[in-house]
């Protein structure tokens, strides 16, 4: 068998990672093995670091990917006594919502289109209007489009409100600035496998000390309780049930690899550039992004579909994964759309390779314009 080089993932995940964080996953642990309840503790707190938060806050790690954390953070910090008010413009929103069905939570959808902010106007308006509104859930970078919504905005009027902030801030914590002392959040969820890039299995929430403390029993959930799963690590370092260990020791090396980049700073300044390059690079090529240059996150990129009938995506995505990039369908309501993603361990010459293979499929098919329908 011939071993072939892993695709680079210009995807919102998976992602790719680095030869050294998956070198870290060569080693068995057992979960009680003091070097291991060692590395838990260093990763929790270092997430409390990036985040700023290390005196008011605690990081409550869970097994699963980025929904189970979300699932998690909602169901442990809210209560069937709980109104939630749900900023909707994209997918990850409207999963949110999906979830306070599953745990049968009180919630009003704000809702905006996919290529539209939160509306903030609309937010102070619902908190006014509407006293039973208790909690404000927003996406800090909406992955469906990679639109970046106004997240210190809702943060002072949920603050000014006197309601409780959780922000799903997956695919933006370790690479855009949150900072607590703008955005006074009560919880923020993100996972191992998105900015960070650590391998996928594991999420966590990092919620204000104070608020989780009154949160027993509110979770509908045994396995995803964060109240349970942070009094098992606080009483002896350990996981309520069997943790995913390798996915941890190689999380301990991102975010090693995370520090030495130069932690928040540096990580997103190397996606800003990914996406700078890549924008300027399909425009040069015709292609159209879906977002303004200032709504959008250096995260992951939306572009219209060409509208010329050569343009077919699955055999444009067919030529481009035989070059080695893995690129993403869209899943906008509003556009027929495709996505790259910048984020991952993945740099310049990356995405400069990645748009030499597009300009080589498109030549391939024989399109010749790649603008999206008038
Ligand atoms: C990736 C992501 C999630 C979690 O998705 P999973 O597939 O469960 O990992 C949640 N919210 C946002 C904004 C995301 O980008």
């Amino acid at each position: 068998m011939t071993e072939t080089r892993d695709p680079w993932l210009l995807t919102p995940g998976p992602l790719t990672t680095s030869a050294t964080v998956k070198a870290a996953m060569r080693h068995d642990f057992g979960s009680r093995d003091k070097r291991f309840i060692a590395i838990n503790r260093r990763i929790r707190e270092r997430l409390l670091d990036i985040a700023g938060v290390r005196d008011t806050h605690v990081c409550v790690p869970v097994q699963g990917s980025g929904t189970f954390a979300v699932e998690a953070t909602i169901g442990t910090l809210t209560n069937p006594d709980s109104h939630l008010l749900v900023l909707v413009n994209g997918a990850y929103g409207r999963r949110i919502a999906k979830i306070c069905d599953y745990y049968a939570r009180r919630y009003t959808v704000l809702e905006s289109a996919e290529d539209v902010p939160n509306d903030t106007d609309a937010v102070e308006q619902a908190l006014r209007t509407d006293p039973t509104l208790s909690h404000v859930v927003a996406v800090h970078c909406e992955t469906t489009s990679g639109i970046l919504n106004p997240i210190v905005a809702v943060a002072e009027i949920t603050a000014s409100a006197g309601r409780s902030l959780i922000v799903d801030t997956m695919s933006a914590f370790g690479a855009i600035e949150l900072d607590a002392n703008q955005v006074a959040y009560d919880a923020v969820v993100a996972s191992a496998n998105k900015c960070l890039e650590g391998v996928p299995g594991l999420g966590f929430g990092i919620i204000r000390r104070s608020v989780l403390e009154s949160c027993a029993g509110n979770a509908p959930s045994l396995s995803l309780d964060l109240y349970d799963q942070w009094q098992g690590l606080e009483a002896n370092g350990q996981w309520r049930f069997t943790p995913p260990t390798h996915v941890i020791a190689a999380f301990d090396q991102a975010l090693a690899e995370h520090e030495a980049e130069g932690g928040v700073a540096g990580r997103g300044a190397r996606y800003r550039r990914n996406c700078e390059i890549l924008v300027a690079g399909m425009r040069s090529m015709g292609f159209v992004p879906l977002l303004a240059d200032e709504l959008q996150a250096p995260i992951i990129v939306t572009f219209h579909m060409p509208a010329d009938p050569s343009f077919d995506f699955q055999d444009f995505y067919n030529r481009l994964s035989e070059r080695g990039f893995v690129i993403y369908p869209g899943k906008l309501t509003v556009a027929n759309s495709f996505r790259i993603g910048c984020i991952g361990r993945i740099g310049e010459t990356e995405i400069r390779g990645a748009l030499a293979a597009i300009e080589l499929a498109i030549n391939e098919m024989g399109v010749s314009s790649c603008a999206p329908a008038a």
